[in-house]
């Protein structure tokens, strides 16, 4: 297939669904990792095209819904120093922290701006060489090697003013603390797709091997999804779970040679703060000692007050699997995209979010 349109083919769509429902005999838990994966499921109805016997639960795969709030009160602390210039990703401005957003933060008088890319914010750094200029770090493997480059830029140019504040995560670490934590049983995994553009399937091998959970790398197309689930079903039916890709199109088994090396260079593995999940060691990025003067974290102090939940919000139960946004009470009748409690609800990768915009039973 060459265009995007084929991989949307209803009479395609009919086949995989027709042999996941032939292959099908016994339960089978799958989660799809990647909040774009929930989207897309949500978006084409996915779930609903399913035989009962396969149940789709999401995870922990958003960005922004993972950032702890304690990451995002540092983020509006440095908003809030003087000669401080915030770059971000616009579905950054509106997720809550303890006591406030980077968005109210602008409103009362923080220079924050959001950026579509790296490159945005050193050339704001450039154009603006008596500010400092923080770009706020957040996103998985698929935006670690973009963040890496713009650091290795700012090291060649001389640049003094640009600081990444690094809140980057990584998928497999998180993938077996789920596992470990063993609140979920789980059969099959929808692997990311755009992670494992950079990472490849191999980092996922651990999962068959030691948990005997199958797994299959998915697009994001339905057609993509649809395979993936077929291939899962299969695997979980034989009894026999392995890697596979099914979305051969983007990923190679040994993933993007240079953005590993890219994120090599600049970066660290270090422990990260998850939300709903905790501080997991060895589960995210940190700029390596020789580029530690680009880490905002190192180079500005602030002063944080207690970190707060929002009373009510589910997110981190969410993010689990072990909870959907229909068990949050607050969902649709305080949570709305216009006033959104927690970050699932903000981001457009947000499970709270595609149930609000897609959700027809909301089951
Ligand atoms: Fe949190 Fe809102 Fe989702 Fe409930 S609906 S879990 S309050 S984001």
């Amino acid at each position: 297939m060459k265009f995007i349109d084929e991989y949307r083919d209803a009479g395609l769509s009919k086949k995989l669904v027709a042999r996941v429902e032939q292959l099908s005999t016994r339960p089978a838990r799958l989660m799809e990792f990647c909040g774009g994966h929930t989207v897309a499921i949500m978006r084409n109805g996915i779930r609903q095209l399913l035989p009962p016997t396969v149940e789709m639960l999401s995870g922990p795969g958003c960005p922004v819904c993972v950032t702890a709030n304690a990451d995002i009160d540092k983020a509006i602390a440095l908003a809030r120093l003087p000669d401080i210039v915030i770059t971000t990703f616009g579905d950054m401005m509106k997720v809550p922290g303890s006591y406030s957003s980077l968005q109210q933060a602008r409103g009362e008088g923080a220079d924050i701006r959001i950026v579509y890319s790296t490159q945005d914010a050193l050339e704001i750094a450039k154009d603006n060489p008596q500010k400092s200029i923080i770009f706020i770090g957040i996103g998985f493997e698929t935006t670690a090697p973009t963040i890496a480059a713009s650091i290795l830029h700012a090291e060649a140019e001389g640049m003094d003013n640009f600081y990444v504040l690094c809140l980057l995560k990584l998928c497999p670490p998180i993938m077996k603390t789920l596992l470990d934590l063993g609140e979920l049983r789980l059969d099959g995994i929808v692997c990311p797709g755009h992670v494992s553009v950079i990472i490849g399937s191999q980092p996922y091998e651990f999962i068959p091997r030691d948990y005997s959970v199958a797994c299959v790398v998915s697009g994001f197309e339905p057609l993509d999804i649809l395979l993936a689930v077929a291939m899962l079903v299969e695997q979980i039916e034989e009894g026999k779970p392995r890697v596979e890709i099914a979305y051969r199109r983007g990923v190679k088994p040994e993933g993007n040679k240079k953005a590993l090396e890219l994120m090599n260079t600049a970066f660290e593995v270090d422990r990260a703060d998850w939300r709903g999940i905790g501080m997991v060691p060895a589960s995210g990025l940190k700029l390596r000692d020789k580029y530690a003067r680009f880490d905002a974290g190192q180079a500005f102090t602030v002063t944080l007050e207690p970190v707060r939940e929002a009373k009510g919000c589910i997110c981190g139960d969410i993010l689990r699997g072990v909870k959907t946004p229909a068990d949050c009470r607050l969902f649709r009748k305080v949570c709305l995209p216009e006033h959104p409690v927690g970050p699932c609800m903000v981001s457009s990768e947000g499970a709270c979010a595609a149930y609000y915009e897609y959700g027809a039973d909301y089951g």
